[in-house]
């Protein structure tokens, strides 16, 4: 009897132990597109309507086009089952809540019927729900998950090869067209996405593509680059690929091992981040939303639209912040280091709600990522599992000077302040008058003063915090 392969975040055919059953059986392609809670946001939307037009070419190619529907998966996969004759669902694990409980109640209807969905791990190098610490419980801090996993991962086996031809099942519905999911922007909106064409390839082609480039010019050099957002191949920008499993995590750990170089280790340590947020993700469901430490729920935001409204915009008066801010509405993306300081500026000078950071990260990023993105929120709002200490506050000024040092990434992005010499590229705000008549600007109408004074800003942050360490 034939078999569904289930498509989630997996869309590709190489290293996907999904498609081994193929080998053996007739095989139906599905992805079901569900809106509702958490849905992915604008700028993953574009990336998803791409990555689906490739894996759907892909399939073709091989004999067996992919099946696009839309709705509730936990219906429709088990009637899909009935009508053709299927008695497995394979599909890739999810650590996101939503998906684990949709899973769970897509398994109890099919296993009503006598069928069942059999769930593979192809998003993560570990198992969440294996490793453990040696009191047998899950791990909340970094460093040691890091090295019970690289111990771990010592015999992992090398990526499987993609399939050759498929046998498609019989009695396969028609489906969607891939437009009839509505993921574009389209008139009376405005084309947001036209320039993150210019930026990503979506899909595994362009995934391997990627990774072959920064194995080339950027692994080497990872170490010491990875903190200059304003250098080509100073990352990989792989994460909406991973995000959406175009490439394996052990595609990408086997390829750079392969590789080597200086850069390595550092490399490797960040795709472990990747699997810390998704291990933290599966044992602490509520940190989707809730402070992973209690106190912080009660701390005084002061929330306040019109200033999350400039700092969504790009108009705090901090050219790195704005610069982060407007190269992620652009291309759906921004450099991890402007990512920490922006994020730490909104919840820490502005304070403003970090679910609020989230939320726009959540709409604007083409990486956008559950666990992902609730992690490292909650890691720079000071109240996640393994937090840097709330009172270690990033000076955008002082953060931009370290890491932009020329002003090359603030230039680029907020091409008003181009003319500005080295000195004052981070501070306009406390350039002379002749240095700002000399560039062309004027404070207040070409460039937002300064949304709030960053030592003002930094000690009424200070007292938020006193206030519920004091439990007041
Ligand atoms: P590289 O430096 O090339 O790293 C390789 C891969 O390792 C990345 O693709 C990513 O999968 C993983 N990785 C690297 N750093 C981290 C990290 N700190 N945490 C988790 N995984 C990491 N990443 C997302 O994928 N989705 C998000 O929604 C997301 N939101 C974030 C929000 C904030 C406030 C911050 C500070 C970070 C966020 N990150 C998120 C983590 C990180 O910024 C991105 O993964 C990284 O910038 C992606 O760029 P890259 O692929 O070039 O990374």
């Amino acid at each position: 009897d034939p078999a569904i392969l289930w498509f989630r975040q997996d869309l590709r055919l190489g290293d996907n132990p999904v498609l081994a059953v193929a080998a053996e059986r007739p095989v139906l392609p599905v992805f079901v597109f569900e809106d509702g809670p958490r849905a992915p946001g604008g700028a993953a939307r574009w990336w998803l309507h791409h990555s689906l037009a490739a894996l759907a070419g892909a399939l073709a190619e091989r004999g067996a086009p992919l099946v696009i529907l839309r709705g509730d998966a936990r219906e429709i996969i088990p009637r899909l089952a009935a009508e053709i004759g299927a008695t497995e669902v394979h599909a890739g694990r999810q650590t996101e809540p939503l998906a684990r409980s949709r899973d769970a109640a897509t398994h109890a209807a099919l296993e009503a019927t006598g069928r069942r969905l059999v769930l593979h791990r192809n998003a993560l190098l570990h198992e969440p729900h294996r490793v453990r610490t040696g009191e047998g419980r899950p791990y909340g801090v970094y460093t040691p998950f890091s090295r019970a996993v690289f111990a771990l991962l010592e015999g992992l086996p090398p990526p499987l090869p993609a399939p050759g031809r498929l046998r498609p099942a019989a009695g396969a519905p028609s489906g969607l067209p891939l437009d009839g999911l509505g993921l574009l922007p389209a008139p009376p909106v405005p084309d947001w996405a036209a320039e993150f064409r210019e930026h990503w390839t979506p899909g595994e082609s362009g995934a391997h593509a990627r990774l072959a480039a920064f194995l080339e010019h950027g692994l080497d050099r990872y170490a010491a680059r990875r903190n200059m957002p304003g250098v080509a191949w100073g990352t990989s920008g792989l994460s909406p690929h991973l995000h959406l499993g175009e490439i394996s995590p052990r595609q990408v750990w086997h390829a750079a091992r392969e590789k080597g170089g200086a850069g390595l280790e550092t490399f490797l340590k960040e795709l472990l981040w990747r699997e810390f947020s998704h291990h933290l993700l599966w044992h602490r469901p509520e940190m989707v939303d809730t402070p992973l430490r209690p106190e912080f729920a009660a701390f005084p935001w002061r929330e306040d639209a019109a200033l999350l409204r400039a700092w969504q915009r790009g108009r705090t008066g901090y050219p790195i912040v704005d610069a982060g801010m407007r190269e992620l509405w652009r291309t759906g993306w921004m450099h991890n280091r402007v990512r920490m300081i922006a994020a730490s500026f909104l919840v820490k000078h502005l304070l403003q709600p970090w679910q609020a950071g989230e939320a726009w990260f959540w709409d604007t990023l083409v990486d956008a990522d559950l666990a992902n993105n609730c992690a490292s929120w909650q890691w720079v709002a000071g109240c996640g599992a393994d937090a840097a200490p709330y009172f270690r506050i990033f000076n955008p000024v002082l953060q931009g000077e370290k890491f932009d040092p020329e002003g090359a990434y603030v230039r680029r992005w907020c091409p008003e302040l181009a003319r500005l010499p080295d000195r004052f590229i981070h501070r306009p705000h406390e350039a002379p008058e002749a240095v700002l008549r000399e560039a062309g600007i004027v404070i207040g109408r070409d460039w937002p003063a300064p949304l709030v004074d960053l030592a003002e800003g930094r000690a009424r942050a200070l007292a938020a915090f006193a206030a519920i360490k004091g439990g007041e």
